[in-house]
């Protein structure tokens, strides 16, 4: 057994047998804001044969307090999280294979990322991701790893198909909406805290350690000093659409999808075209620095200055729009850049 993993071999709960497990697992991680990207590094360092990580940001500024993964560098040049994510793993830990993802977690995207994955880790911000990973968790049989955080506040849940309640069984009983786009701050620990929870509970199940996995919804509060775990195995609801008998996972029907959204705690709205395809990301600069406008870009983006707004196009035509939250205006302008 490499050297590299002697402290973790040592550790009896995984041992020589569980490091092989572990470098032959698939891990699924969503979203690379805070929660992704300190999950990826823990998981990286650890060692997981494959990780896929998928994000549809590009790193800014007010990130670098808590996103660890990414540096001033990175705001320089604009990267995309997951092109940065992937960099920066890869340099920690060259052995594991990292596929990075730029784009939506549509529920259509998650139903071909999640063949062959053995754990997923929530890391998204947005309610609707959530409950598409929980569908998908269960019609695929794939246990996942719900975390969220805000202020000094945060909460995880292990949520194993068949086992314990789903997400949507949670939702008679803890308000869990109304935690998902906060914009009231946060601080790095409490973000360290639901990653500590969320990637021993993902060591715990990649060497099939079932038995240890726990089962209790916890919450804490750093700052009030409150720490709570919910016992959940009354929780589980049998009429529940997503994992109950008469179950007809209603968060993948892909036409619910919205299109346009605004992204959470910021005025910033995300336009998704309907039909994909790459766009030539070159050529459109030209055209747009021809008419006039202020164009800067790398090879996965175009930022484009347009006075109070600026606008971020990607390679499959999705476009974030900042500085406004209005989802009409919003659509005007992608209108009159994109046609
Ligand atoms: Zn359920």
């Amino acid at each position: 057994m490499n050297e590299r993993y002697s402290r973790q071999v040592l550790f009896p709960g995984i041992g020589k047998e569980g490091q092989v497990k572990i470098s032959s697992k698939h891990v699924l991680i969503i979203g690379a804001g805070a929660l992704g990207s300190g999950s990826a590094e823990v998981l990286t360092r650890a060692g997981v044969g494959r990780i896929t990580i998928i994000d549809r940001d590009y790193v800014e500024a007010s990130n670098l307090q808590r996103q660890q993964l990414y540096t001033e560098e990175d705001v320089a040049e604009k990267l995309p999280k997951a092109a940065a994510a992937e960099k920066r793993l890869l340099a920690i830990n060259s052995d594991v294979e990292v596929v990075s993802i730029i784009g939506d977690a549509t529920p259509q995207l998650l139903e071909e990322l999640v063949v062959g994955v053995d754990v997923m880790i929530d890391a998204t911000d947005n309610f609707e991701t959530r409950m598409a990973m929980n569908d998908v968790s269960q019609k695929y049989n794939v246990p996942w790893i719900y975390g969220a955080c805000v202020g000094s506040f945060g909460m995880t849940f292990s949520i194993i198909p068949g086992k314990t309640p789903c997400l949507n069984c949670l939702l008679r009983s803890i308000p869990l909406q109304g935690m998902t786009c906060d914009t009231g701050g946060i601080i790095s620990p409490a973000v360290q805290m639901v990653i500590a929870h969320q990637t021993a509970e993902a060591l715990k199940m990649l060497v099939e350690d079932w038995a240890a996995v726990r089962t209790s919804f916890v919450s804490f509060d750093l700052w009030r000093n409150q720490y709570t775990s919910l016992k959940m195995s009354k929780a589980k609801f049998a009429g529940c659409l997503s994992c109950g008998e008469e179950r007809t996972y209603p968060y993948l029907d892909h036409e619910n999808m919205t299109k346009t959204t605004v992204l959470c705690g910021r005025d910033t709205v995300q336009i998704r075209p309907s039909s994909v395809g790459e766009i030539s990301l070159e050529r459109l600069a030209g055209q747009l620095s021809s008419l006039g406008y202020v164009v800067k870009g790398n090879p996965y983006l175009l930022s484009v200055e347009m006075g109070e707004e600026r606008m971020v196009i990607f390679q499959d035509g999705r476009a974030l729009i900042h500085g406004t939250k209005d989802l009409t205006h919003a659509k005007s302008i992608y209108q009159r850049i994109l046609g």
